[in-house]
């Protein structure tokens, strides 16, 4: 579904990737774990278009992505969770999830998926007419991946969606993605919380200063001494 092929990302002088290559699969939770800086947040950035690459390709079901703008790759079935969550803090939590089907027309389909997201987040049918501002960081990141899930995506792309959450609400997070995964839609999840991305993905990359470094399926590498020792915590 999705290739990634070599590319080269630059801030200015500073390169945040460095010849990175991977692919996700259709039906496929892939996960990307890596530390502070890595370059997790430049690729997913690259992906949805608000970086280009200077060399590379990234191929999406046959078509190439590259440099393409934001919103023709949201048109095209890739919707974008950035880290932070970046909800718009004045609008309540219905209008923000209306705003994630802005480039829908299909009427039906928007009011079945707006049920379908309170469906998979009981809190924001709780809390629909709440503005979004005065939400815990939790029921901000369902809100954040809710708003995604209605521009209705074939892949979803998920910027560390454990940042700050306490355990419980990261568990509750976990659940919701395997299964919006079960239903139909590929993922590509970035992570710093390997244990828990590990736990959910199929399989995953390690990123360090911009380059991959190891890949496999997530069974491989929960049992990789390197990933042991640096990202679960000598687990
Ligand atoms: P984190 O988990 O801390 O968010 P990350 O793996 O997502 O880390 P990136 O945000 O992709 O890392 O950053 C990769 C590198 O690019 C870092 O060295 C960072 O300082 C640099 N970088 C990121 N954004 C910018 C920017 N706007 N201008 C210059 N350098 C940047």
């Amino acid at each position: 579904m999705l290739k990634v092929n070599d590319i080269n990302v630059f801030y200015g002088n500073i390169q945040a990737l460095k010849g990175v290559s991977l692919e996700v699969n259709e039906g496929e939770v892939v996960t990307l774990i890596g530390a502070n800086g890595a370059g997790k947040s430049t690729l997913l950035k690259t992906l949805s278009g608000l970086l280009k690459p200077k060399k590379g390709t990234i191929e999406y079901v046959g078509s190439s992505i590259a440099g393409k703008q934001a919103q023709s790759i949201v048109k095209a079935g890739i919707s974008h969770v950035p880290e932070g969550r970046r909800v718009f803090a004045n609008m309540t939590v219905e209008e923000n999830l209306e705003l994630g089907a802005y480039l829908r027309k299909d009427k039906d389909g928007i009011a079945k998926d707006l049920q379908r997201v309170f469906e998979l987040f009981p809190r924001l049918l709780e809390r629909r007419k709440q503005l979004s501002g005065t939400l815990s960081g939790g029921e901000q990141q369902m809100l954040a991946m809710g708003r995604a899930i209605m521009a209705k995506p074939k892949l979803l792309l998920l910027d560390e969606p454990s940042m700050g959450l306490a355990p419980l609400m990261v568990k509750t997070i976990f659940s919701i993605i395997r299964e919006i995964n079960k239903e139909g839609t590929t993922i590509l999840l970035v992570e710093q919380n390997a244990h828990m991305a590990l736990s959910v993905a199929d399989r995953a990359y390690v990123i360090e200063t911009g380059r991959i470094v190891l890949s496999g399926t997530a069974k491989e590498l929960q049992e990789t001494e390197e990933v042991k020792a640096a990202y679960l915590g000598g687990l």
